[in-house]
């Protein structure tokens, strides 16, 4: 059980992980609704060990470095050397959550682009892939629940919506997967290697229903993670799939993830 407004108690915490509805023509499905990118990003690394390898890349929309005076390091995320990158990364760290890692290729600020498919109603549904909300949906998520979701304005536009707010949610904190629990496919390797580097680990591909998580990698305090290991995964704690559920939020599923003590 969790308390909303009290400490929780992590012993028995669960995390949901949300999953994008898939029916064809689901009004709810707004996944491809967004176009947009982001406009810094850290660079990727030329690493001496690993190959130079694009894998899934992390978004941290809640950084913004319009008050950094020299942006043009962060506009390409062309690969630069080790030791450049961590000049880099130096630079960057004032303005970085501290709860949050500094990785490779992270795309940093705000979305920035268009709506290209207006939905018939927008008014309660989670855009998953880009994790927005409209902006009324996410006050009355926060007001009603007294939960501290960090959202962050995208700056898109709808041609035929011109008042239409969105909002994105920030992960709270990264957590842990159990590497132990992955099959063969995903570690061929049977074990997960982490590049002392350049942070690059050898997971080769992620299934959902293939993530257990650490517990001791969940933090006391946040509602809204994502997979250190893999990005992408997001999850939510129990109280806020209830909040969301209570707040009527649609075009997601959850599914409970495995959380053990490893
Ligand atoms: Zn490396």
């Amino acid at each position: 059980m969790s308390s909303r407004h009290g400490i929780r108690q992590l012993e028995a915490m669960k995390l949901y992980m949300l999953h994008q509805k898939t029916q064809t023509r689901d009004p709810d499905d707004l996944s491809e609704a967004v176009q947009g990118s982001r406009k810094w990003s850290l660079p990727n690394i030329k690493c001496p060990r690993c190959p130079l390898t694009a894998g899934p890349l992390r978004s941290y929309p809640i950084v913004d470095l319009s008050g950094l005076a020299d942006r043009k390091p962060f506009e390409s995320g062309w690969p630069v050397p080790l030791e450049r990158f961590r000049e880099l990364a130096e630079i960057v760290r004032p303005y970085i959550p501290a709860h949050l890692p500094i990785e490779r290729s992270t795309h940093l600020g705000p979305l920035t682009g268009k709506v290209t498919r207006p939905p018939e109603d927008y008014a309660t549904s989670f855009l998953f892939g880009t994790d927005l909300l409209r902006e009324e949906a996410f006050v009355r998520l926060c007001e009603r629940s007294g939960l501290r979701l960090q959202g962050v304005p995208a700056k898109v536009r709808c041609r035929k919506d011109p008042e239409l707010r969105l909002v994105e949610l920030q992960a709270d904190a990264l957590v842990n997967l159990v590497p132990e629990a992955l099959p063969p496919q995903a570690l061929p390797d049977g074990e997960l290697r982490v590049c002392p580097l350049c942070g690059l680990n050898n997971i080769k591909e992620i299934q959902s229903d293939w993530i257990a998580i650490k517990r001791s990698s969940i933090p006391a305090q946040g509602d809204y993670f994502d997979l250190k290991e893999y990005p992408g995964f997001f999850m939510v704690t129990e109280r806020l799939k209830e909040a969301m559920e209570e707040a009527g939020i649609r075009g997601v599923l959850f599914g409970e993830v495995l959380v053990t003590d490893e």
